[in-house]
């Protein structure tokens, strides 16, 4: 059997983007938490130390979710 990969690749409408809480630029993608929490790659990396203590999940530091890295 083949599998259409074309399949569920769907286009949100407008341009999602986020802010970093850090260093206040906008990126395409950033780590974000529901609560409206979001941190750059860079800035996620440099306060990897306060944010994970097991590199697979990340405590937002607003609300205490435990989200996950790779999640998105
Ligand atoms: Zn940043
Ligand atoms: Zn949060």
């Amino acid at each position: 059997m083949i599998d259409d990969k074309r399949k569920g690749r769907r286009r949100r409408r407008g341009k999602r983007e986020y802010t970093c809480v850090a260093c206040q630029q906008t990126f395409r993608f950033c780590w974000n938490c529901e609560c409206g929490f979001a941190m750059c790659p860079a800035c996620m990396q440099e306060n990897l130390w306060g944010m994970t203590c097991n590199q697979i999940t990340w405590t937002c530091p607003d609300c205490g979710a435990i989200r996950n890295f790779g999640n998105q």
